[in-house]
């Protein structure tokens, strides 16, 4: 299967340059050079992946990976930016995007990102094959979904995996640092409030009563414990 990849950046040249490369890996590239472009074709198209900018003309890359997530898109987007600023990382991660590089990046790194990304949503590389039962949720860790009466929940690659980390983890403690370092993969702390952000959202979707958590619960001033 040939994976569709969305490239929204307004560097011209490095747009092109990240189609070539891209497609002689195989994969198949649209490219938009304009944040209202990028939005416009995704609300039409899908796409198995998506490299989002932040800073465009038209729409910045925060604001569109804010509308397609409200829409309820969980397509993968990993954010590409030319600041390192901290605040950027934090604010892509909330909003929901799987994974971020800041430019100049090599392809190298490029690839290596694509791929895993790609292979966390195939779910290819994860072995649990039985649905699991977590609150009012059936989440299936190998194919990155989760159904409530039968009925599809959307929830994006990174949900999901912050779920199967606590999961294999159940009725233990697990540090925020740990949620950060080992789902992440960063070794910074970038923000206890990024993890705070995604159980938020988790349990909103998996608690019958979210205000009052009955399956992640919160161990005050380390982090969170999962009990099935
Ligand atoms: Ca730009």
């Amino acid at each position: 299967m040939t994976h569709k990849i969305l490239i929204v950046e307004d560097e011209i040249q490095l747009a092109f340059g990240l189609k070539d490369n891209l497609e002689i890996e195989g994969y198949q590239v649209e490219v938009a050079n304009t944040g209202t472009d990028g939005y416009e074709l995704l609300t039409k198209n899908t796409y198995d992946l998506i490299l989002l900018d932040v800073m465009l003309p038209g729409m910045s890359g925060f604001e569109i990976l804010k509308r397609i997530r409200q829409s309820g898109n969980v397509t993968p987007v990993i954010m590409v930016t030319a600041k390192s600023d901290e605040i950027d990382k934090v604010l892509g991660l909330e909003l929901g995007a799987d994974d971020y590089m800041t430019k100049p990046f090599s392809l190298r790194e490029l690839f290596a990102r694509v791929k895993a990304v790609l292979r966390r949503q195939s779910g290819s590389s994860v072995s649990v094959a039985t649905p699991v039962n977590l609150g009012i949720l059936l989440v299936d860790f190998g194919n990155y979904t989760a159904s409530k009466d039968g009925e599809q929940v959307p929830m994006t690659p990174k949900e999901i995996e912050v779920l199967k980390f606590l999961w294999e983890r159940k009725n233990q403690t697990v540090s925020r640092d740990e949620l950060l370092t080992q789902v992440w993969g960063y070794d910074d702390n970038i923000s206890s409030r990024t993890v705070d952000n995604f159980i938020l959202k988790i349990r909103q979707k998996m608690e019958s009563d979210p205000a009052h958590p009955k399956h992640i619960i919160t161990i005050h001033g380390v982090g969170y414990k999962l009990i099935p």
